[in-house]
């Protein structure tokens, strides 16, 4: 097989704020996998807040396609331990190539992923819009261009929470999801907020302290009226397993965990420990949000609406219909690269 790779920025309709910064663009790596009849294509989603840089991205991908060169392709599930072992971490890179391998495994078999895995096609399913935090007079805009959605999700950890979700039901009265970022260091407060959330229809509150903060987490969650979302706290199985009930459920995300294999182990975990699961997606186009979109049916919650955010996207997959996240019945991941695609025209 043949593996290249290429760098894309995708663009924000709106610039894109979170507690810790507000950018206009991100970074995505694609790749592409061929075994000379099919591609297969793939994408390590670069934000910095990530960690992974585009060259440690590049030289795990080099190392990688040396590797593929020499392998057929047989449909395992999972990335090549090989693969896995070339760096402890780089998970964007390894999702990108798990990725690639089940699309091109999927066309060549004329089966989508989820019938490859025993999932089964997912029923249409209602995910969050997520509202950055931005100029304050931009929000009753940006709430009104997502009126075809059921569920807002807020970022917040701002220095005023309570203003800014006060702000926001002068606008709508949709159940929301709250994602603080890590950031709230006071577990008092944090609980008093958690209560106040509750009666303004806010349905669960991720990552509320800072990762580091697990003694704090494990009390908030044991007296929390609302579920609490790992979303920094875990990037793979391994971390999951260490959260001794400090969250109530978990953000499964494809960029942290390294791949659709490695994904739904953690919700085969989740499932016996009792922990909601939700889908999520850092900043990923059409490519990686209909990559993780394939396991909805095993979800709790659903946040895959990064393709909404950009002008630029290169790939064409999931659809949206109805605030609900619809899958197609195309094999592999369901992807096309559009004319925003490199080298595409
Ligand atoms: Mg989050």
């Amino acid at each position: 097989m043949e593996l290249s790779y290429a760098p894309f920025y995708l663009k924000f309709r709106h610039p894109f704020g979170v507690s810790s910064n507000t950018r206009k663009e991100t970074l995505s790596v694609f790749v592409k996998l061929s075994n000379g009849e099919y591609t297969g294509y793939g994408e390590a989603c670069l934000p910095a807040y990530l960690g992974e840089t585009e060259s440690e991205t590049n030289r795990f991908l080099d190392s990688a396609g040396s590797m593929l060169k020499k392998v057929a392709i047989p449909f395992t599930g999972k990335i090549p331990d090989e693969i896995n072992r070339i760096s402890e971490g780089n998970n964007a890179a390894k999702s990108a190539i798990d990725m690639a391998l089940n699309d091109l495994a999927g066309k060549t078999r004329a089966k989508p992923y989820y019938e490859m895995a025993g999932i089964g096609k997912s029923e249409d399913t209602y995910t969050s819009f997520t509202i950055g935090i931005g100029d304050p007079e931009q929000l009753e805009q940006k709430i009104r261009e997502a009126a075809g959605f059921h569920i807002l999700k807020i970022k917040t950890g701002t220095s005023d929470d309570k203003a800014l979700i006060s702000l926001i039901r002068k606008f709508t009265d949709k159940p929301l999801y709250v994602d603080v970022n890590q950031g709230w260091t006071d577990k008092n407060k944090a609980l008093d907020m958690l209560c106040w959330l509750r009666d303004q229809n806010v349905l669960l509150a991720e990552q509320p302290m800072p990762k580091e903060m697990k003694e704090e987490m494990q009390w908030l969650t044991k007296r929390s009226p609302l579920p609490t979302i790992a979303d920094e706290s875990v990037k793979r199985l391994k971390d999951l397993q260490r959260l001794e009930g400090s969250f109530s459920g978990i953000n499964i995300k494809l960029m942290k965990c390294g791949g659709l294999g490695e994904a739904i182990k953690m919700i085969a975990f989740c499932r016996e420990n009792g922990l909601k699961v939700m889908l999520g997606c850092m900043a990923e186009s059409s490519c990686g949000t209909s990559a993780m979109a394939q396991l909805m049916g095993l979800a709790d919650y659903v946040d895959l609406d990064a393709p909404l955010l950009y002008t630029n996207d290169p790939f064409a997959g999931i659809s949206y219909k109805d605030g609900k996240v619809c899958l197609n019945d195309l094999p592999g991941l369901g992807v096309k690269p559009t004319n925003n695609f490199p080298n595409n025209k």
